[in-house]
């Protein structure tokens, strides 16, 4: 699943993206904005946000452009762009800086429980 950060921002940005379609879940097509899509069909649209581990990407089948969701974003909408930059900094460093910590953690617990066993 996408983050629920990145989702939010998909959904603001979804307004402004032509024939806007949640295909599945971290799955979205849409008119690629960069270089307006298909001239000859209103009707296509070949700019896709696809999921990859937890982050979103966008790939344009037509003119070929990809980017992560956070350089769309940027391109299309800087102030948006910086909520969403801050909001994602304000959720993430301290998560980051736990894991390393907790990993050690972990190992010691399981040495001590070894060696405590009553069997
Ligand atoms: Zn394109």
């Amino acid at each position: 699943m996408p983050s629920y950060i990145d989702t939010k921002y998909v959904n603001l940005l979804s307004s402004r993206l032509l024939l806007f379609k949640r295909k599945n879940e971290g799955l979205y097509n849409f008119r690629c904005p960069f270089c307006g899509d298909s001239q000859k069909s209103k009707t296509k649209a070949r700019g896709y946000f696809y999921q990859k581990r937890t982050d979103l990407f966008f790939r344009c089948h037509n003119c070929g452009e990809s980017t992560t969701f956070s350089n769309f974003l940027k391109k299309l909408d800087g102030v948006l762009y910086k909520d969403y930059a801050l909001e994602r900094r304000s959720n993430r460093p301290r998560f980051k800086y736990g894991r390393t910590r907790s990993n050690q953690t972990r190992k010691t617990s399981i040495s001590y429980q070894d060696r405590s066993s009553p069997n």
